[in-house]
Parts: structure tokens; C-alpha cells; sequence
């Protein structure tokens, strides 16, 4: 048996054709035209024909990660600011097209679901997904079913966790999201640059410190700027308060972290796990097991959309 998981991007559609155990055995992608509905829904079938025209076997069904709110059971993609679509019958279009039945899902949601059945989280029940990159988005897996609540459960970008701070995307002051994710990070950096210049920075940011980015904090905090490692500090210190709010209310197996501001040879995931033993009453057990990190490929995006049809949920 064979899926293809499809993730859309605000500016591109990735896709593949993956094997009932995770294996990718074919991938493409292209630009998302985004000028009406009709030419979305043609980016996304020129990267699907292609794939088939490559004569895998026939896949079975089709899944789509989206990067907003969906309604799973009609099969829509109810809003998604960043591609301009409301209240699109994606999977209704896809079966017509392809005779392929289809599942969508939020982006975070996939991402989780792809982490349960087919990455770090293939030995649990219950793991808390987050992915931190231009934002954090996330997904929460209990007993072995996606947590919806009334909706959009799982956002855990949004969680409050320093009320009348800076401005979130969704218009709340303060979220993990506002702090933590890679524009956070360069404001933050940004700010300390500003009270204290280092020569690391400058030389980083062509002495432009509107030139200041989460990459910039990264090499500077590694090449042993002490201003830049209190800011990365910092971002571990709000991740791992996100991680004692997970804790508590879902009391996962694990936490498993994403995304491309995670890739920094591991020093960030370390820092969560430390701030996580000071910050949580009891030091955890196991904190290596419990704060995991994904298995990164540039391809989990296509993997988590395809996992929702190879391995459904109950
Ligand atoms: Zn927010």
C-alpha cells in the first residue's frame, strides 16, 4: 500500500508518494500559483500527475497537510490565510479528479500524527508535536488520536506565556509564538544587540543590525558571543515553560521539537532540557527521552500528510 501526502506551503506544494512504513519513494514540487482557487488547485495536480506519470504503484489515497483550519469530516479547507483560501472542498476535488479518496488536516496536526506513526514518537501513545520555525505550530497526540477539542485544539504556538508582551500573528500580546519562533528570536536579538554591541554581531550583520536574523543569533550564540547565547537562552528558557504547560495538562511520553529554527546541531534542545529540570518542580527521569527532537528531513512535511491515510486514525 501506497499514500500520497501532499503539504502546502504559502508558497509552494510539496508532495510524494510514500510506502505503508514511512519510506518516500518519490517526491516533487512547485511554485503555489496563488491567483484564484482554480490556480491553486492546479499547482497542487501538476505535482500530483507528475508523481503518478512516474508509475509507483497506484497509490491509495491522497493526504493533505494544510497551513490553517480544516474541517476533516466535510474534507475542507475552511481557512488558510497564508495561501487566501475559504472554505475549499480539497478532498471532494481531489476524488473527483484522481478516484482517490483523501483526508486533510492541519499542518501541525500532521506533522504530529507523522511522529507518531512513522517518527521519534513511533514508541508512544501520547507525545505533544511542536514545529519551530517562522512561526510554531504543533499538534497533540493522546491515547493514539489527534486532540481537536471543539476545533483547533493542539495550537501550541499560542499557548500565553508572557501576557502584554510582544504582538503574536493571531493578535494576542505574548504567546509562545511572539517569543520563540524565528522573528521573535531576531527581535529579541535585535534588542540586545542594540544595548550591547558585540564585535561577532557586527561582523555578522555587515555592521546593519537590521540585518540581525534567528540565523545571525545561532552563529554569533556558537561562535561564543555572550550577548547572543543569553538570547538563545532566553528562547529555550519560554520553549521549555511550553513544554511544563504541555506537561501538565496532557502528561505526554514525550515532546517531540521541529522545524528549522531547531537545527543547530542540538544545542537549542539541549538548552530546553535544561531549563525544563529547573523550571518543573521535579526534575524529569528521562529528560533525553522526553524532549525529543524529530528525525529533521526535508521531507516530514510530506511524510506527516501521507501518514494520515497509511496509518488512520481509529
Ligand atoms: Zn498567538
Amino acid at each position: 500500500m501506497t499514500g500520497i501526502g501532499i503539504d502546502i506551503g504559502g508558497t509552494k506544494v510539496a508532495a510524494g508518494v510514500v510506502d505503508q512504513d514511512g519510506g518516500i519513494l518519490a517526491t516533487d514540487r512547485a511554485p503555489m500559483v496563488k491567483d484564484s482557487h482554480e490556480t491553486m488547485l492546479e499547482s497542487i495536480c501538476t505535482v500530483v500527475d507528475r508523481l503518478l506519470a512516474q508509475g509507483h504503484e497506484k497509490p491509495n489515497a491522497i493526504g493533505i497537510a494544510v497551513p490553517g483550519t480544516v474541517d476533516r469530516d466535510q474534507g475542507i479547507a475552511v481557512s488558510a490565510v497564508n495561501v487566501g483560501w475559504r472554505n475549499l472542498p480539497l478532498v471532494d476535488l481531489l476524488q473527483d479528479r484522481y478516484g482517490l479518496s483523501g483526508v486533510i488536516a492541519n499542518d501541525g496536526n500532521a506533522g504530529a500524527w507523522g511522529e507518531y506513526a512513522f517518527g521519534r514518537g513511533k514508541d508512544t501513545q501520547n507525545l505533544v508535536y511542536l514545529t519551530v520555525g517562522t512561526g510554531i505550530g504543533g499538534g497533540i497526540i493522546d491515547a493514539g488520536r489527534v486532540v481537536r477539542g471543539s476545533g483547533a485544539a493542539g495550537e501550541v504556538g499560542h499557548i500565553l506565556v508572557n501576557p502584554g508582551g510582544p504582538l503574536c500573528n493571531c493578535g494576542v500580546h505574548g504567546c509562545l509564538e511572539s517569543l520563540a519562533a524565528g522573528p521573535g528570536i531576531a527581535r529579541r536579538g535585535k534588542q540586545a544587540a542594540a544595548e550591547e554591541p558585540t564585535d561577532i554581531v557586527r561582523r555578522l550583520t555587515d555592521g546593519n543590525i537590521e540585518n540581525l536574523t534567528s540565523v545571525t543569533v545561532r552563529d554569533a550564540a556558537d561562535e561564543g558571543d555572550p550577548v547572543m547565547q543569553a538570547v538563545r537562552d532566553d528562547t529555550a528558557r519560554w520553549l521549555a515553560i511550553g513544554c511544563q504547560i504541555c506537561h501538565q495538562l496532557f502528561a505526554p511520553e514525550c515532546i517531540v521539537f521541529g522545524g528549522g529554527v531547531m537545527q543547530d546541531g542540538g544545542r537549542l534542545i539541549q538548552d530546553i532540557r535544561n531549563w525544563y529540570q529547573q523550571l518543573a518542580g521535579s526534575p524529569h527521569p528521562n529528560i533525553e527521552s522526553f524532549i525529543r527532537l524529530a528525525a529533521e528531513s526535508e521531507h516530514s512535511g510530506i511524510v506527516g500528510a501521507a501518514a494520515l491515510v497509511l496509518q488512520p486514525e481509529r
